[in-house]
């Protein structure tokens, strides 16, 4: 459009402004005589300030769109479609050496795997008439299960906009069909019980003033297939959800054609689903037996053994007259549980503990006989019902009963804090979350403390008041509200009402909630296309990438998409459909940085896809030749952010070199910190702080307006992670880093990483408040947010892989009878515009008693916490300083259990409470992780840390404790139950030169290959028939053999479980990268630290002299 090109502010015009540009187990000791494990318990300068419209080089501008099939290969991308193949369409030849599916030909997949239903409709995002726009992909996986609408995500708008007023505005024509509060409903039912048919046909609903409502916006199955009617808003229905890397739907059944997000590199022959049924496919879920009817753990929730002299009281203080530890002799589940197994005089390494896999999958219910029950390991595979608390994926506490003094608390060495990780993948078998509408009076809360109405608020005087659970606040009831109570005392409609029977909910928010109607889904690709970014073939594949997965954006009107590509200028480009090419406009400014004021730098997707992906085809000639090797990272940022402003949105940026102009340039500051670490320098740590505050200052003016940045460093070189990362961690991003960048190896990760990035289940524009009983305050937040008031953290964005982690101090004692309550409120809205509040309540047992808090601690949440804790601390400490007291920590918490809980009278015994038998073993494994140990780069500590700030409590013991798993002999297991190996452990004398090993911590995973594996394994994994043809760039492929076929299934099991594309890596011995690989065998004694049984030595000699 001629318009277009003529901002009106700008008068000063340059049109000569530039174009694109041309351009083993050490021995043992004797000093440990016993081991024992209680299981007790470029313008020319002074150019004008003006945009500089033109139109693109004839090179684009002529560039007529191929037919997909015919497009060509972008220079330096893979020849071949390594990655997200659809078995039957390996001969299509896809372009950018990707596999997108041709127009029409196939359906994109769902974001989470199964394909979408055949004919879907799209959710209208107010309440609105429905669109036309077909085919929304499902939310959290699947196919809908019998129904011809994909459900909406997050319990998405179709059913809430049919179900429930609009939350904004006039009434829909569907709010009709339920008032929310009143005649009866059009649908009354209950949810189905998986998100799929009701298993015994649908019940009546509750009464409610005096008329059934819709309790639930779950439908009955035929309702749900009526194509008048949504489906239930799924939070990851089970039946339609599937693994999440596009998994085959679950039972085995393989999945219908369609692309798969983490599939087989090139399966020749295979029609079958590179991803396999997951191990749980066929437990019947919710059966028995359950997690207590098998015993496990429910001793843990036996009422506590009153133990006269701890706290509160005297402590005993003489050696080996501890308290006794609970007995629980009858209790096979061993964490919880406990009994005392000791050794002879020596330690003897096999005995020492070790991680144990689980056999089973667990049915856990979260609340039993009115009290919390202990939950699974996070490690371990688990379906959870919500009977009362929220799932442990969604929050889970460091112990699982609440000291009712600091004093305790600080006795026991132990941190209170609670991981929250408010949308983690659901099992698919597990009940969805449900939606609860309050109409226009909104959700019942506190009047005091603003909790949110919980299934622990305790409703008294026949209904009429309600005390709150968190503050002790005596509420009226709403009149709307009111219920009788039953003679349990409990409201007669509790069971019906999800906020008062279930841990987490959903609730719809009113108007209060608004300052502005719910953002749209917006996306705004920046691309580096400086000289180094062209040549190694990143920006081919960041366009290729982006092309890809444009079809995983959530569909619908609201979905909007912008892109700009920079060197020492940014170029933006109008995308609009009536342009017969898209218009560069040149901001030269990289200083004080502006944004074209056009209206079409960002569009609806729908009206701009086809420009789109001819552009994202067309920039890699257009900058071929490019020579400007200078980098406006920090310009091509803010000016991205303006253009996006006015509605916040997601800024996804492929970044290739070192920013080296214009605002939040950096230098390199690398050699420098090397010559520091290895001269010894204390001040080396600095060098992992940000150079100064200008990313940051930038970074919550983008939080401010609800902008999340992703940065995806495609890069030969240091580019200052410390520095950039400030800017996704303030604003709820990430950093993905590929270093070294290879042309060949590193687009189908490039791809998968950024496919799940828009696909998760993720939230905008979110506010979280986390709320505890009175005598527990709130101490602080770590995670990826901007915090600007003390109670609250703003999240621009949030998805399925953020955990945030909340601590807690002691301001009062909490009461032994009562338990402490904590709630997490996450205020967002869905990618389909819908605002809600997502609760998630949790409410554990107090104690007095020590031995209570080493009965019921979790060690995998109390590491993950130690782990964020030492990651915090690296930029202001130096790293001996960091690994001493991770150590210490360790220490203390043994020497604590030791001295007041333990039951053994020889001081020679090192004596390890059950749930933290292998703190010893985590905390070395963290004492030699790439954050803490002294070698390495500065990016790779920087980038490791800017993981750790986000990561999850089932992701945090693998970074630094991985899994090391033998792939050599797949064929020939005989244990067919799982897919993946149990692992070994991690030393040396596990791997043998005649193998092959895959060593896998959820970012990475290194493929050792032996010096004497037999040519025929190499010749059926790899596809060479020696060593020395062995390639450096691995793509793992799928050859015609059983071997390579079960070593693919294994991989991809592997992405499925972590989430995670990996990034794999060929490791020799003899080279750097089997030295790499060997520094992750914790066991072994290394340059980094201490073998596992030196450091069980370490750790017993110095409770030895803490005790003396
Ligand atoms: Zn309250």
């Amino acid at each position: 459009m001629a318009s277009s090109s003529s901002p009106p502010p700008f008068t000063a015009q340059n049109p000569t402004a530039q174009g694109p540009g041309p351009g083993p187990a050490g021995a043992l000791p004797a000093a440990l005589s016993n081991l024992q494990i209680s299981r007790g318990a470029a313008p020319p300068p002074g150019a004008p300030r003006g945009l500089t419209p033109q139109t693109a080089p004839p090179a684009f501008a002529a560039r007529p769109a191929p037919p997909a099939a015919a497009r060509p290969t972008f220079p330096g991308s893979p020849p071949a479609p390594p990655f997200v193949r659809a078995p039957t369409t390996a001969s299509a030849g896809p372009p950018f050496g990707g596999s997108r599916p041709a127009a029409g030909s196939q359906q994109p997949a769902p974001p989470f795997g199964g394909p979408p239903g055949a004919v879907s409709q799209p959710a209208p995002p107010f309440g609105g008439p429905r669109g036309t726009v077909s085919q929304p992909p499902p939310p959290f996986g699947g196919p809908p299960a019998a129904a011809s609408q994909a459900p909406p995500p997050f319990g998405g708008p179709a059913a809430a906009a049919s179900q429930v007023p609009p939350p904004f505005g006039g009434p829909s024509a569907a709010a009709s069909q339920a008032p929310p509060f009143g005649g009866p409903p059009g649908s009354v039912s209950q949810p189905p019980p998986f998100g799929g048919p009701p298993a015994v046909g649908s019940q009546p609903a509750p009464p409610l003033f005096g008329g059934p409502r819709p309790a639930f916006p779950g439908q009955p199955a035929a309702m749900a297939a009526s194509s008048s009617q949504p489906m239930p808003p799924s939070f990851g229905a089970p039946q339609q959800s599937a693994p999440p890397f596009g998994g085959p739907p679950q039972f085995g059944a393989p999945r219908p054609g369609g692309q798969l997000p983490f599939a087989a590199q090139s399966a020749p022959v295979s029609q079958q689903p590179p991803f396999m049924a997951p191990p749980w496919a066929n437990v019947p879920a919710f059966g028995p037996p359950s997690w207590q009817s098998q015993g496990a753990g429910s001793g843990a929730m036996q009422p506590p053994m009153r133990m006269p002299g701890i706290p509160g009281s005297m402590l005993p203080n003489t050696l080996g007259q501890g308290v006794p530890p609970p007995g629980t002799p009858t209790i096979p589940y061993s964490p919880h549980a406990g009994t005392q197994v000791s050794t002879p005089s020596k330690i003897d390494p096999n005995q020492i503990p070790r991680p144990m896999s689980e056999a089973s999958v667990i049915i856990y219910e979260t609340r039993q006989g009115g009290q919390a029950t202990v939950p699974p390991a996070a490690s371990s595979e688990f379906i959870v019902k919500d009977t009362g608390n929220c799932s442990p994926r969604l929050m889970r506490c460091t112990v699982n009963q609440i000291p009712c003094t600091g004093d305790l608390l600080t006795m026991s060495g132990m941190p209170l804090a609670v991981m929250v990780q408010p949308f983690s993948l659901p099992h698919p078998s597990e009940e969805p979350i449900q939606l609860v509408d309050f109409g226009e009076i909104g959700p019942i809360r506190c009047s005091r403390c603003k909790a949110y109405i919980n299934p622990f608020m305790r409703f008294v005087d026949q209904g009429r008041h309600f005390i709150c659970n968190l503050c002790g606040f005596s509420n009226d009831t709403p009149r709307e509200y009111m219920c009788n109570l039953g003679p349990d005392g409990r409201r007669r409609d509790a069971d019906d009402r999800p906020e008062l029977c279930r841990g987490t909910v959903e609730f719809v928010a009113t108007k209060e909630f608004l300052v502005r109607d719910p953002m749209p889904a917006v996306y705004f690709f920046l691309i580096d296309v400086s000289m180094n970014a062209i040549q190694t073939g990143a920006t081919a594949a960041a366009c290729s990438a982006i092309s890809q997965a444009i079809s995983d954006l959530p569909e619908g009107p609201r979905t909007m998409v912008g892109i700009a590509t920079f060197d020492s200028a940014i170029h933006f480009y109008s995308l609009k459909r009536a342009q017969q090419q898209p218009l560069m406009l040149i901001v030269p400014d990289v200083q004080d940085v502006y944004t074209p004021l056009q209206t079409d730098l960002i569009l609806p997707v729908s009206e701009c896809r086809e420009n789109l992906e001819q552009l994202l085809e067309s920039i890699p000639n257009m900058f071929e030749n490019n020579k400007v090797a200078d980098s406006a990272f920090g310009a091509a940022m803010k000016a991205g952010f303006l253009a996006m402003k006015s509605t916040g949105g997601k800024l996804l940026v492929f970044q290739s070199v070192l920013p080296s102009l214009g605002v939040g340039s950096l230098s390199a500051r690398e050699a420098e910190g090397r010559a520091n670490i290895t001269t010894g320098d204390k001040e080396a740590h600095k060098l992992l702080q940000p150079v100064d505050s200008t990313l940051k200052t930038m970074a919550l003016e983008f939080a401010e307006y609800q902008v999340c940045v992703d940065v995806f460093l495609t890069t030969q070189s240091y580019v200052d992670i410390a520095s950039i990362s400030v800017v996704p961690h303030t604003t709820g991003g990430r950093v993905y880093y590929y270093y070294p960048f290879s042309a060949l190896s590193d687009p189908a990760k490039l791809f998968n990483d950024l496919r799940w990035n828009i696909s998760r289940p993720q939230g905008f524009e979110a506010v979280m408040r986390v709320r505890c009983s009175q005598g527990l305050q709130v101490q602080d937040y770590f995670g990826n947010f901007c915090k600007r008031v003390p109670t609250d953290i703003d999240l621009p964005a949030i998805d399925s892989d953020k955990t945030v982690m909340v601590t807690f101090k002691h301001d009062d004692k909490l009461q032994e009878n009562l338990e402490c309550g904590f709630q997490c409120a996450l205020l967002y809205t869905t990618v389909y515009g819908q605002r809600r509040i997502r609760v998630i309540n949790l409410s554990l047992s107090c104690t007095s008693m020590l031995s209570n808090l080493f009965r019921y601690a979790d060690l995998e949440t109390q590491f993950a916490c130690f782990l964020k804790q030492a990651s915090n601390g690296i930029p202001t400490s130096p790293l001996p300083r960091i690994r001493e007291e991770a150590t210490n920590t360790c220490i203390n918490i043994l020497q604590s259990y030791r001295k007041h809980c333990a039951s053994v009278s020889s001081s020679g015994q090192l004596i390890l409470p059950e749930a933290l038998k292998l703190l010893p073993l985590y905390t070395l494994a963290l004492v030699k992780s790439i954050g803490l140990r002294n070698d390495g780069r500065l990016d790779d500590r920087s980038y490791w840390m800017s993981l750790v700030s986000s990561i999850s409590v089932v992701l945090a013991v693998p970074l630094v404790f991985p899994r090391l798993i033998p792939i050599h002999d797949l064929t020939s297991r005989a244990d067919d139950d799982s897919l993946i190996p149990s692992p070994l452990m991690l030393n040396s004398e596990n791997v043998l030169e005649d193998g092959v090993y895959l060593l896998e911590n959820g970012e990475d995973g290194l493929i050792y290959v032996g010096n004497m594996v037999n040519p025929v394994t190499l010749e059926q994994i790899f596809g060479v028939s020696s060593l020395a043809a062995l390639p450096i760039q691995l793509v793992l492929e799928q050859f015609d053999n059983e071997l390579s076929r079960k070593v693919n299934e294994v991989v991809n099991e592997i992405r499925r479980q972590r989430c995670s594309y990996l990034r794999l890596r060929l490791c020799r011995r003899g080279e750097p990268s089997g030295d790499f690989f060997r520094s992750f065998l914790i066991e072994d004694k290394a340059p980094a630290g201490f073998s596992y049984v030196e450091f069980l030595v370490h750790v017993h000699r110095q409770i030895q002299s803490k005790m003396t």
